[in-house]
């Protein structure tokens, strides 16, 4: 898309977002160049779902802050573990100790989200809501991840109406979650919207929204 588009797309949607709510940017198949009109109209962090595409990215786009927020194979772990400021999906126990081993290893605190099959969707990642509790105490352990909320997908269909149930279940289970008593863990971002359902997931609480197609068009 054309890159003054990008930018402009880019600040008519920072205005209309709350105050306290941060918007990443959702970069897969996008081009470096279209990511850093993003940033010139505000973006402060990138989102990637491929880590050879954050790869290529890192290199033109410097040191901005940049998420996972796709599915994480434990044998990208360490790249993932340098170039992201934050891994939106950690999903499973395999995944939490091989970046708890790189933490180590590396002398680096490792933040993430935990990432909640809210819909409990048999196809998709994440940790179902009735199992979220005893995850987290699992990873209690581990002194080289600190968990610093949640992220969900939610249930892909056509009508965001159709996830707001599922966007208030995450947000319970972040409230409830507040109060758990584990030095590894901070309640602080709760991660879930995208571009047809981010005022929905807003309206929910999501404090933090990832944004593609409002931003830098369909995807083709
Ligand atoms: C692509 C993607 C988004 C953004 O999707 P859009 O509908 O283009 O806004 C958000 N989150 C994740 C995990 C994604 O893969």
């Amino acid at each position: 898309m054309d890159l003054a588009q990008i930018r402009k797309n880019t600040e008519r949607l920072l205005k209309e977002i709350p105050e306290g709510v941060i918007v990443v940017a959702a970069a897969k198949s996008r081009t470096p160049q279209e990511v850093l009109a993003a940033i010139e109209g505000g973006i402060g962090i990138v989102g990637h779902n491929y880590v050879k595409e954050a790869e290529r990215h890192r290199e033109i786009l410097k040191d901005v802050e940049m998420h996972m927020i796709g599915h994480l194979q434990t044998n990208k772990a360490r790249k993932a573990a340098k170039l992201f400021g934050v891994i939106q999906t950690l999903d499973s126990i395999r995944l939490a100790q091989e970046l708890e081993r790189i933490g180590q290893k590396e002398g680096i605190t490792i933040s993430v989200l935990v990432e909640v099959n809210s819909a409990r969707e048999p196809q998709k990642s994440g940790v179902l809501p009735e199992d979220l509790k005893a995850f987290l105490e699992r990873l209690s352990p581990f002194q080289h991840l600190l968990v610093r909320g949640l992220m969900t997908m939610g249930p892909l269909t056509g009508d965001p109406e159709e996830m707001r149930p599922y966007f208030r279940l995450t947000k319970e289970l972040f409230d409830e979650l507040q109060g758990i008593n584990s030095p590894n863990v901070r309640m602080e971002i709760l991660s879930m919207g995208m571009s047809d359902s981010y005022t929905v997931a807003i309206e929910e609480g999501a404090n933090m929204v990832r944004i593609g197609t409002k931003i830098f068009g369909p995807r083709y």
